[in-house]
């Protein structure tokens, strides 16, 4: 892995290199690129690439909209899709201003703040393990499915064996370690998992996740979509975020003499997590259809509660290697893969890190399943539900004082404005179900 500049220039050299892709994030987390020819390296590195940032979703509108993509060199990686000789490769900028100071609507810079208040709080790593799920259609037209196949399938049943095997290939090549890789529940859907690491890498990571995904599948001439619920009646699309604190190598979460293996640290990340979910619910599921995944009966998460079996419950404590320090770590079920993943990691970080500085108390885990329970039921036992539209749940964030610390007021005020506008488009929609329904009675 490439360290300097001087490690890049050797890279290009050696892989003859003729165009880089300057990569960075908008406030939706969709992926923004621009690409240089190979000879402005050095002056890349040496002054930022300057560029309009004024259509970009979220940045400064025209009056203040020069922008600089500074690139990290750590990022750099050639890209296995496009040709060998005279080749392509992307590097993953930080967005500042002309002053050169760390522009505050740029995601990766809201992350690295959420770092920072780790680090001073004596954790310097923040490891997680997101894990994608999508679904392969034939176009993006429609919605018809490749396979009927379903979780675990391994027949002829998986049409998307192959382009799954292209997939993992393709990012390794990138330099993203792939552990496992599936067929998902739904029909025609997918999931390949990436090894955890550090938070921002991760976030990375999963941006050239989602494009590897999509620009394979496109290679066989279909569509690879994160949309959290594209079909009706099945499951949606998650991504379930494995978390865990680190301090000097060793895990923070891990408490060998607890009955959970958890560490006081470890219970109040998670209080932390819990009690917070609803006021962050609009960042870690951002869309309208978000909210048509987050239902009971499809293993997505409703409830605000934690489990060590129960997947109806809205964070789990995974039990595969239980007292196994390394794999101890909570797994937070509601993110969908659709999510900016900088602005998910940081608000779950900082969201954990605000129970362990407040010393939140963890509550009863809740193994029951929790679609199961009557109304009443959940009351009485004091259970939340996730907010049930993006209406609710960002009238909820534009509330929250955590979010808006995250996020910074710049890029909070842009997020609120622009979520509500979203919600707005939405409920003023007639949809098929209400002509169907209301249209031959009424
Ligand atoms: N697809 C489910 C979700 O929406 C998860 C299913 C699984 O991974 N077992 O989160
Ligand atoms: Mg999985
Ligand atoms: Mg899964
Ligand atoms: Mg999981």
């Amino acid at each position: 892995q490439p360290q300097n500049a001087a490690d890049v220039r050797a890279l290009v050299d050696e892989h003859d290199i003729r165009f880089l892709r300057l990569w960075f994030t908008d406030i939706l987390g969709q992926l923004k690129s621009f690409s240089i020819n190979a000879a402005e390296l050095d002056d890349a590195f040496e002054n930022g690439m300057g560029f309009d940032g004024s259509s970009i979703t979220g940045f400064n509108a025209i009056e203040e909209s020069d922008m600089v993509a500074v690139p990290d060199p750590r990022t750099f990686a050639v890209l296995p899709w496009r040709p060998t000789d005279q080749g392509v490769a992307r590097i993953f900028c930080d967005i500042h201003t002309p002053e050169r100071t760390p522009y505050e609507g740029d995601p990766r810079q809201v992350l690295r703040r959420a770092l920072d208040r780790a680090e001073q709080m004596g954790f310097d790593t923040f490891n997680v393990g997101p894990e994608l799920e999508y679904f392969l259609f034939k176009d993006n037209k429609s919605t018809e499915v490749l396979d009927e196949g379903g979780y675990f399938d391994l027949t002829t049943l998986d049409a998307g064996s192959d382009v799954r095997r292209e997939t993992v290939l393709a990012l390794e090549q990138l330099g993203i370690h792939v552990e496992y890789s599936h067929h998902e529940v739904g029909p025609s859907q997918h999931e390949v998992d990436m090894r955890y690491g550090p938070a921002l890498k991760m976030a990375d990571d999963c941006m050239t996740y989602r494009i590897t995904v999509k620009e394979i599948a496109m290679k066989y001439g279909w569509h690879a979509t994160f949309m959290p619920k594209p079909l009706f009646g099945e499951n949606g699309s998650g991504m379930h975020t494995h978390q865990s604190l680190f301090k000097d190598g060793s895990n923070a979460f891990y408490d060998p003499d607890d009955q959970y293996f958890l560490s006081d640290a470890g219970k109040a990340f998670i209080a932390g997590q819990l009690k917070h979910a609803r006021e962050i619910s609009a960042i870690f599921a951002q869309w309208v259809n978000s909210y048509k995944r987050l239902v009971p009966g499809y293993e997505a998460p409703v409830y605000v509660a934690w489990s060590r079996r129960n997947r109806s419950a809205l964070v789990r404590v995974p039990l595969y290697r239980p007292g196994h320090e390394q794999s101890t770590r909570m797994e937070l079920r509601c993110p969908d893969p659709a999510c900016n993943p900088y602005l998910t990691f940081a608000v779950l970080l900082q969201a954990g890190l605000e129970g362990i500085e407040k010393g939140y108390e963890l509550p009863e885990p809740m193994e029951k399943n929790l679609y199961h329970l009557a109304p009443d039921d959940r009351k009485r036992l004091g259970i939340e539900q996730l907010p049930e539209t993006l209406g609710e749940a960002i009238e909820i964030t534009a509330e929250s004082e955590l979010v808006l610390r995250t996020l910074g007021e710049h890029m909070f005020n842009r997020f609120v404005e622009i979520k509500r506008q979203e919600w707005d488009d939405y409920r003023v929609q007639v949809t098929p179900w209400e002509l169907d329904r209301y249209l031959p009675v009424l």
